[in-house]
């Protein structure tokens, strides 16, 4: 069920992952050794992480099926984002259509999303709010491909993978670089890039104060036997490192080296890190200005993992990880969602749960897009549920997909308050398979 409800969250909410262009050659990735101005505006900037939403001013933005879909917030209607008449939505002479678009994000004036067609270099490209007047900002040349982002004021951070030619010449080296993307002048730059060290994995955090900050894990080993100790001191000996680098100089420092015992799993919202201690089982924030370490709240022991939308409104949502906490209970252990006020450290239960149908709900995954006063969360996930015999008797799982989701908007205030007065959203269908994203009036093959 944990893993049921991860994949889907991960599905829905779909963070902007890696993109799958093949690396081409084994030539350098180094693009432009062009001087990056870093203006005062992208220093001050919040830095946003780039997925397929964006929730602009007039409404909700989203990329699927190669198509710009719009939410309109003076309606609470759906429509791919073209006021061509007639248009079937299918090619380029559709202000709608991007082709191999993973992310789409905006400021005022403008909207960018990524698009990789696999025929021609990826690149950014600017529209304006009505998907009208397209122009491409950025040609993503060399070797990159492209991993997470995040955009400031004008600047685009990317984590990207290349490969080069290994020094025996036999298996190539996986490089991993920081690139920044300037909108204003149209200049990329490789800022720094490192050998992978395959015994770590990596996570780009964000952006803060001119540095982006990375998280190095080492990687899980097998289990020395199936118990809850093994498990445990397994999950709590990985080295956790974070490091930050600085965009005008590409200098890379070490901000934290401890085991995950003291700080898994790691998040970061503006200037801060928000992590767990198992160790003290306390919720810590680490502020990246003054490097102060602040305790948020106590007594919270066992795992938790932090939502895809993970801090809203000075509220930090999370789940208790049971199924890993009591990971040989019987029957398995459900997760539930919570938060906690950072203000005071209040923990609360979030009540509301997601019908699966059948009896069974799922624990609140997180917002599926945030307007200025609302909120838009998935309500209801049609399940196929099968019969299976386990050695704690009969139990139902999920088949490997959903027929559709049913997704509501609600008022912030009278989520929080567990006034759970939803209005239902025609949301995206999809024109695949469906088994990714569903909308009310989809009905599965
Ligand atoms: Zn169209």
């Amino acid at each position: 069920m944990k893993r049921f409800c991860i994949m889907i969250a991960l599905l829905i909410l779909s963070l902007c992952s890696c993109t799958s262009e093949p690396l081409t050659s084994l030539e350098s990735g180094i693009i432009s050794n062009i001087p990056l101005e870093i203006r005062a505006e992208d220093i001050n900037a919040k830095a946003a992480l780039l997925t397929n939403t964006w929730s602009g001013p007039l409404g909700i933005y989203r990329v699927q099926n190669n198509l710009i879909y719009f939410y309109d917030y003076s309606s609470d209607t759906v429509i791919p984002l073209c006021n061509k008449p007639n248009c079937k939505h299918e090619g380029d002479d559709c202000n709608a259509y991007v082709p191999g678009s993973h992310w789409i994000t905006g400021d005022s004036k403008f909207l960018y999303l990524y698009s990789a067609d696999g025929k021609t270099a990826p690149k950014i490209i600017q529209t304006n709010h009505d998907g009208t007047n397209r122009n491409d900002k950025a040609i993503i040349s060399g070797n990159y491909s492209l991993l997470d982002g995040f955009k400031l004021d004008g600047l685009f951070c990317f984590c990207a993978q290349y490969a080069v030619e290994g020094k025996d010449s036999v298996e190539p080296i996986t490089k991993m670089a920081l690139l920044a993307v300037d909108t204003n002048t149209n200049t990329i730059k490789e800022i720094y890039s490192e050998e992978v060290d395959t015994s770590y994995s990596y996570k780009f955090l964000g952006v803060s104060t001119g540095n982006a900050i990375f998280q190095k894990m080492s990687e899980t080993k097998p289990l020395t036997s199936y118990s809850q100790a093994a498990l445990d001191a397994e999950m709590n000996g990985h080295d956790c490192k974070i490091y930050s680098v600085e965009l005008q100089s590409g200098i890379i420092s070490e901000l934290i080296n401890d085991k995950s015992y003291n700080i898994d799993p790691v998040i970061m919202d503006a200037d801060k890190l928000y992590y767990h201690s198992r160790k003290d089982s306390q919720i810590k924030s680490y502020d990246l200005k003054t490097k102060k370490v602040n305790i948020i709240t106590e007594n919270l022991s066992g795992y938790i993992v932090f939502l895809d939308t993970p801090y809203v409104d000075g509220k930090l949502l999370f789940q208790k990880d049971n199924a890993t906490t009591d990971a040989y209970a019987k029957p398995l252990k459900e997760n539930e969602t919570f938060y906690v006020n950072t203000n005071n450290g209040e923990i609360k239960k979030v009540a509301f749960m997601i019908d699966q149908g059948e009896g069974h709900k799922c624990p609140f995954l997180g917002f599926v897009g945030i307007t200025p006063d609302r909120f838009i969360v998935e309500t209801e996930q049609s399940v196929d549920w099968s019969k299976v015999i386990t050695e704690s008797g009969i139990q139902m799982f999920p088949k490997d997909s959903i027929g559709k989701s049913v997704f509501g908007i609600i008022r912030k205030d009278d989520f929080w308050q567990e006034t759970y007065n939803f209005i239902a959203v025609e949301w995206f269908v999809s024109k695949d398979t469906g088994k990714e994203e569903g909308g009310i009036s989809y009905v599965t093959n």
